[in-house]
């Protein structure tokens, strides 16, 4: 067992760019990660979400070309001989392939479309957030390059600019590769702060009303044992009578209750009016959103009077309305949080959109090798290989420096 490190990747990055172009690189930015400690299929329904920026991030390095091409190489793809070409910032936008470019360079024509005099550029990427485990590596990739143009154009990741960042970096996704996504991952990516979690709520709708929250887990002894359990459970179409399956599947049975209960989204749905839905669908998600965005709530005053026992009780709680009500955890996800709390964790909860992906556990420091290793045993007696760990401390949003 051992914990992924969360290792300085910029080095690696400025050297296959240099190698690349033959010549020096200009500039080097750097986006993490994230994993959301609670608030789950709380954000497209209105609620709020509590996400932490993960000391694991993508780096990129950019040199601008003065013939306004754009070529970018990820180091997370090896069998890529050659760099992705595009002939201009305007070949950048929707219909990218591969599909792993789209997320690299789309940011670029988004930034464009907004009015930034994006240059041509060479880029290389490299990362340890781990890919598609329910980290975020796509908003780490699309805020490190998007901030890698705000560097050669000398323009901080500061006010103004740091919300275009994280507007172009959704607008890529959406857009040019065509993923949904709510717009929690690129804000933390961009405006996380070492030592806090960001509290965002989508209230008001896509531009959240954010606040930072002290995380002093450090302090208290305490930390975040993240694990990525390395399954993504294929979302098949059961047919036209099977129940639908997957966020997409998600998103409408919340729509279809906001509608049953009368209420512009489910974050204005009370809870008796939920229970007096009939039995189905539509009750059970409205009751985990109801009751998620009232965990979110109770986790920031838990932590702001250090009570780690409510904390960990909330995080079991939400992972138990996950399992039962929103019905988006696994077999693997379950294990995950059964043997840590069983180890000792304070809680667990499985994060991200579900169906696989990641584990968060809240444990004291002392035990982080302990809880780890009865996840280890776990997935072996289970014939599962082996998952893989991050202990994850508040980190730093988006920044790039001069090389
Ligand atoms: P998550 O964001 O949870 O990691 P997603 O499915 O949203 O999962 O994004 C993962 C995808 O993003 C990858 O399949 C790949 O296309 C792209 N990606 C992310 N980071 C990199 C990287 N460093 N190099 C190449 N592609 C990447
Ligand atoms: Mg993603």
């Amino acid at each position: 067992m051992g914990f992924l490190a969360a290792l300085d990747r910029g080095p690696t990055a400025r050297a296959a760019l240099e190698a690349m172009t033959g010549a020096p690189a200009q500039v080097l930015a750097r986006a993490p990660g994230r994993v959301n400690l609670i608030g789950e299929h709380t954000d497209y329904n209105g609620g709020a979400v509590l996400p932490v920026a993960l000391p694991h991030a993508t780096w990129a390095a950019a040199s601008v070309r003065t013939d306004g091409r754009v070529r970018v190489r990820s180091l997370q793809r090896r069998d890529d001989e050659v760099a992705v070409e595009l002939p201009s910032v305007a070949a950048c936008g929707p219909g990218l392939s591969p599909t792993w470019a789209g997320y690299a360079v789309g940011v670029l024509w988004t930034l464009a479309r907004a009015g930034v005099p994006v240059p041509g550029l060479d880029l290389v990427v490299d990362s340890t957030v781990p890919l598609g485990a329910g980290l975020s590596s796509s908003a780490a990739l699309e805020c490190a390059v998007g901030a890698a143009v705000l560097g050669v154009l000398g323009r901080p990741v500061a006010g103004a600019d740091a919300d275009l960042l994280v507007d172009a970096a959704v607008a890529a996704e959406q857009q040019v590769v065509g993923a949904p996504t709510g717009g929690m991952d690129q804000a933390v990516a961009v405006h996380g702060r070492a030592g806090h979690a960001v509290h965002l709520d989508f209230a008001t709708g896509a531009a959240a009303a954010r606040r930072l929250v002290a995380l002093p887990l450090h302090e208290r002894g305490l930390a975040l044992l993240v694990t990525d359990t390395r399954v993504a459970h294929a979302l098949a179409d059961g047919g036209p009578d099977a129940e639908p399956v997957g966020y997409a599947a998600r998103r409408a049975d919340c729509e279809e209750a906001a509608r049953l209960l009368g209420v512009p989204s489910l974050r204005e749905a009370v809870p008796d009016a939920v229970e007096a839905l009939p039995d189905g669908r539509p009750r059970r998600r409205a009751r985990h959103v109801v009751s998620e965005t009232a965990r979110v709530a109770a986790f920031v005053a838990a932590l702001e009077r250090d009570d780690r026992r409510e904390l960990g009780r909330l995080l079991a709680g939400s992972h138990a309305s996950l399992r039962d009500d929103m019905e988006v955890s696994c077999p693997e996800l379950d294990l995950a949080v059964t043997a840590a709390t069983g180890a000792g964790a304070l809680g667990a909860r499985m994060t991200g959109g579900g169906f696989g992906g990641s584990t968060v556990a809240l444990v004291d420091e002392q035990s982080l090798g302990l809880v780890a290793a009865a996840v280890d045993e776990a997935f072996e007696r289970e014939g599962l290989a082996a998952p893989q760990h991050l202990v994850v401390e508040a980190s730093d949003g988006a920044s790039w420096s001069p090389v």
